[in-house]
């Protein structure tokens, strides 16, 4: 049998991690396979279901490169489907109008709480054929089986047993005819021939109810995971305090996609100590067996640490087309931004660090941080400049090596520290004190912003 598998989710609300990390999961599994992918957009809640929280999915997971093959299927046009088995099943006698009113069911509820009994639906429609109650739109129910076990092996958390005691009569409609969650997503799941059901263990009550749908529709049931769920680093269910959770917020914090879902593959699955994983090993690797069943806990330092690593290693050209969208000072005349990342690399977490780290690369510094300033400009500074300036001036060839030698020559004539020329020089050029290799950082910046930089600077002291 092919594996298939889907990703869910209702719209109404941004794609957020735990969904991304469901999604990953479920689309690693059909991958892995060598199965399909399919995205359904479980939009029947009209009141709370938006286009743009739609298209807040579908850009998260254009972002992060979840690819589908089929979909996406919007339940809001598979109305009629529904409506179809609907039928069925009240024809089979698998399902009933209940009239019971909210009154009716107020007043059963309080009672079972007063016998201290779970409360639940008592059935008293189910074998109903009188005459309907005047004015009640009824709801249809789902005949649950009275008797038995519902038993499953969930993929994740092993064997899942319920007496069907414990299990009422399903509204599988409401009174207004919209159908309902445990109904439309056996429908869907059958019908899109969905061969595992990967989502979080949020659902795992549901699933003995879906079940008894599967076989009341003599249909093959499907193989079942629900993963754990992802926590906060308060140990709380993850949610917005925890800082950002829309997963489109991610890029705006400078985050690499391919970072975002190596981080969320390790939330709640491992293979061994490895960290870091290529998306054609995790592929290769991802088997549900190697899922936690425990919670797992949303760490946001150790997120950065891994999107470090993607800068660190990412060729350079494609770390340069990455960070240009960022930077709205790149100049003409500027050095390529290809080796002003590689130059950067090592002091960049996220995409966004470059930001501040490469603006001197183009723009001239108009001011000198005041500490930087204190530290590095001294009596003889401006003596200095000048000599450096000369010397460079007089460099035909502009490369690091040359360069650097040139500041390493100019300490020396003049008696002082590398200390002395390196760090006013850095000062002069980047208005801080930290930068890259000083040789690496001339050359980039180029003979004649660094000759100008430096006239700039003498004008100042
Ligand atoms: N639509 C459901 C949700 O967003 C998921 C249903 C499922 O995966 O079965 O929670």
């Amino acid at each position: 049998m092919k594996v298939r598998t889907r990703f869910a989710p209702s719209p109404t609300g941004y794609l957020h991690l735990g969904g991304a990390r469901t999604a990953l999961f479920a689309w690693l599994y059909a991958r892995h396979h060598q199965g399909d992918f399919i995205l359904r957009i479980e939009d029947t809640d009209r009141e709370r279901s938006t286009d743009e929280s739609v298209q807040a999915i579908l850009d998260g997971m254009q972002w992060l490169g979840l690819d589908y093959d089929e979909g996406p299927f919007y339940q809001t046009q598979r109305m009629d489907r529904y409506k179809e088995v609907i039928q069925q099943l009240l024809d089979n006698d698998q399902a009933y109008y209940c009239y019971c009113s909210k009154e009716e069911l107020d007043a059963l509820r309080e009672e079972q709480m007063k016998n201290k009994e779970k409360p639940r639906y008592d059935g008293r429609y189910r074998d109903f054929t009188g005459t309907p109650p005047e004015g009640v739109d009824p709801v249809i129910r789902f005949k649950n089986p009275l008797e038995g076990d519902v038993t499953f092996n969930d993929l994740v958390k092993g064997e899942i047993s319920v007496s069907n005691t414990e299990l009422d009569d399903l509204i599988i409609a409401r009174s207004d005819g919209t159908p309902t969650y445990n109904f439309t997503v056996v429908i869907d799941d059958l019908d899109m021939e969905i061969s595992h059901v990967i989502r979080g263990d949020d659902h795992v009550n549901n699933t003995p109810r879906q079940i008894n749908i599967f076989k009341a529709l003599d249909a093959p049931i499907p193989e079942f995971a629900h993963l754990p769920m992802i926590l906060g680093e308060d140990g709380q269910r993850l949610s917005k305090r925890h800082g950002a959770v829309s997963v489109m917020q991610y890029p705006e914090q400078g985050y690499l996609p391919e970072a975002l879902l190596n981080y969320l593959v390790r939330l709640g699955w491992s293979h061994g100590d490895q960290e870091l994983f290529s998306q054609e090993e995790m592929i290769r690797l991802f088997a549900l067996e190697d899922v936690n069943r425990a919670p797992s806990s949303f760490n946001t330092e150790k997120s950065i640490w891994i999107n470090e690593q993607y800068i660190k290693n990412m060729p350079a050209t494609e770390l340069a087309e990455r960070v240009a969208p960022k930077l709205d000072y790149l100049t003409e005349e500027g050095p390529e931004l290809e080796a002003v990342v590689d130059a950067l690399r090592d002091r960049c977490k996220t995409l966004n660090d470059f930001v501040d780290a490469a603006r001197y690369f183009y723009v001239d510094p108009d001011e000198y941080n005041e500490k930087a300033k204190k530290k590095a400009f001294g009596e003889n500074t401006s003596d200095i400049f000048t000599h450096l300036s000369g010397k460079l001036d007089s460099i035909t060839e502009w490369k690091s090596e040359l360069l650097g030698a040139a500041v390493k020559e100019t300490a020396a004539d003049n008696d002082v520290g590398m200390g002395k020329v390196g760090m006013p020089l850095r000062v002069a050029l980047t208005g801080n004190t930290s930068s890259p290799d000083i040789g690496i950082t001339l050359e980039l910046i180029g003979k004649s912003a660094v000759l100008k930089r430096l006239q700039q600077v003498q004008n100042y002291l």
